[in-house]
């Protein structure tokens, strides 16, 4: 279980799971095809990344649905600058959890024996 979580999060700080040392992205929105240090495929088959997406696609929307709840309930924002506000953190949030959302896949990958040394 240890192990599990340590994986995961190695995913969520953007480093190979496999050497625990390769950096997964080359820049802010580009990932790395092999690991630098390792040189494992990080997505092997295609569409793969798609995997990524459903994750951050997931947390974004419970993160709008929970924001958007105690926001509603706990404030006297008016609906439509509570919609604008919510829609900006919405997009926000997605865009910055991105790549944290395809290293948590790569993690997936990892633990599940999709992703192996050549
Ligand atoms: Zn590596």
């Amino acid at each position: 279980m240890l192990r599990i979580l340590r994986i995961l999060l190695l995913g969520l700080l953007l480093t190979c799971p496999a050497c625990r040392h390769g950096r997964m992205f080359r820049s802010l929105f580009v990932m790395n095809v092999r690991c630098p240090v390792c040189g494992v495929i990080f997505e092997r088959d295609a569409g793969e990344v798609t995997g990524g997406m459903a994750i951050n696609m997931t947390l974004t929307s419970t993160f709008a649905l929970v924001a958007g709840g105690v926001l509603g309930i706990a404030t006297d924002i008016p609906a439509g600058e509570l919609i604008v506000l919510l829609g900006l953190a919405t997009a926000g949030f997605g865009m910055l959890f991105y790549r944290h959302a395809r290293g948590l896949w790569t993690s997936i990958l990892y633990l599940t024996g999709s992703i192996f040394e050549d």
